[in-house]
């Protein structure tokens, strides 16, 4: 490293709350990452770690400007903020539109307002994070990295609903997928640790966190993903229900009297693995009150399973190989609970568990956790951080970024004696 090399900001914008890192193109770890939160109340805080340091500072009060303008300061005071050449902006929803990363221009910024309405939530806060930055930092190039561009090489069998075609035609009604950046930096990473043929390969993504996702990879393309129009549809997730029956909610909406806010509180924010357990959103605390006997938590986890389990199946219905079923976030990366009551019910795929490898897989790394070889199931962690630096680095700053090297011994080994290739 060079303390000349040019840097790459990310910003990943939530209503409430500002997450960042920064990369140096020649190292392969982030050289700062940080999260402001509770914006836009009393309680507003920065916290930003840097070279192994921590530091918090309270921002009552501040907005995204603020704390951007806070970050700002922080890097100026390292003499970081001159070598900053680029920013790459997380948006959460790209439409039909936008199919790949782009610079952002003026047209850019119209286009991803035009797909608000399709993500009211977020696409408002990513496009404060993005006029915030670009005023804080105008002589960088900024990027916007979508989390449904991976999934627009869906075919329409894949992406289209049942419903009458002119709420596609008038309102964009389809399937979209989320978490695209997570499932295309997660497949790359598993083609490239497994010595898969780029071109020929069949690969289930599992992303588990609080939202959850699965995505069927055809030889590097999404063919089908569980998330739909929103990221409501699909699998379990901490507090949203998945796949239902809509006559379930008209039964629910009638017999409670609610209204449209009330029926997306009680599918966004009252159902999952919460409603499920009527215990917690969260699998840490699941496992341990499961762990401790109770009933709502074991039960909530069977039925998180049992759904990661049967879309799974269904998805592998979109490929013509099946090489590997490949989990991530949170859950995915963490917990083998999860893992292990999944890959038991996936025996007709051929998958088979190895339980002391499931056990043994260490944080934050890769992991081979089946017996099976067709398929083999692994653990590959997910940076959509570093993901959405790589696509800034290559489409503005025309280079690459460092990527850190594949050195999980179990991995490692299995390729040594040729089992895996
Ligand atoms: P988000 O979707 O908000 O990015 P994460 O990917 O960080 O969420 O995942 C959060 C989930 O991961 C939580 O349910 C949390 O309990 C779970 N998780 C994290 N570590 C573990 C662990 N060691 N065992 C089980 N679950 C874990």
């Amino acid at each position: 490293m060079t303390d000349t090399s040019p840097l790459v900001l990310v910003v990943n914008c939530g209503s409430s709350s500002l997450k960042f890192a920064l990369f140096d193109l020649d190292r392969p770890s982030p050289l700062m990452s940080g999260l402001a939160e509770k914006l836009g109340s009393r309680d507003a805080s920065i916290r930003i770690v840097f070279d192994g340091e921590r530091s918090s500072t309270n921002l009552p009060g501040a907005d995204h400007a603020k704390a951007l303008a806070g970050l700002v300061a922080f890097l100026e005071g390292r003499g970081l903020l001159g070598r900053i050449r680029a920013v790459g902006h997380r948006v959460v929803h790209g439409g039909e539109r936008f199919t790949h990363s782009v610079e952002i221009t003026p047209e850019v910024v119209e286009g991803i307002e035009a797909c608000a309405a399709l993500a009211p939530l977020h696409n408002p806060a990513n496009l404060i994070g993005i006029r915030a930055a670009r005023e804080a930092l105008p002589e960088a190039r900024h990027v916007a990295v979508f989390d449904t561009a991976f999934h627009q090489t869906m075919p329409p069998s894949a992406y289209l609903y049942a419903l009458p075609q002119r709420y596609r035609r008038e309102l964009g009604v389809r399937r979209y997928g989320f978490h695209g950046t997570s499932h295309r930096f997660v497949a790359a990473r598993t083609v490239e640790v497994l010595g898969l043929d780029p071109h020929d390969h069949g690969l289930i993504v599992v992303h588990l966190g609080n939202g959850a996702s699965a995505t069927a990879v055809r030889d590097g393309a999404s063919v089908d993903t569980s998330m739909g129009l929103t990221p409501a549809e699909g699998l379990i997730m901490g507090t949203r229900c998945g796949d239902v029956d809509v006559g379930a909610v008209l039964y629910i909406a009638r017999a409670e009297k609610l209204d449209i806010d009330g029926i997306d509180a009680m599918v966004n924010r009252e159902s999952g693995l919460l409603g499920l357990s009527e215990l917690s959103n969260d699998c840490r605390t699941l496992e341990q009150a499961a762990r401790d006997g109770h009933a709502g938590a074991i039960e909530a986890l069977e039925v998180f399973a049992h759904r990661v389990a049967r879309t799974v199946g269904s998805l592998a219905m979109s490929l013509a190989r099946l090489d590997a079923i490949v989990f991530t976030g949170g859950i995915g990366e963490n917990s083998a609970c999860v893992r292990a009551a999944v890959l038991t019910r996936l025996g007709l795929l051929g998958v088979e568990l190895d339980e002391a490898a499931n056990r043994a897989v260490p944080h934050g790394a890769v992991g081979i956790v089946s017996r099976s070889q067709h398929p083999v199931a692994l653990v590959v962690p997910t940076d959509e951080e570093r993901m959405i630096a790589c696509d800034t680095a290559t489409l503005v700053l025309d280079r690459p970024l460092a990527v850190p090297a594949v050195d999980h011994p179990i991995v490692a080994r299995e390729c040594a004696r040729g089992s895996l290739q």
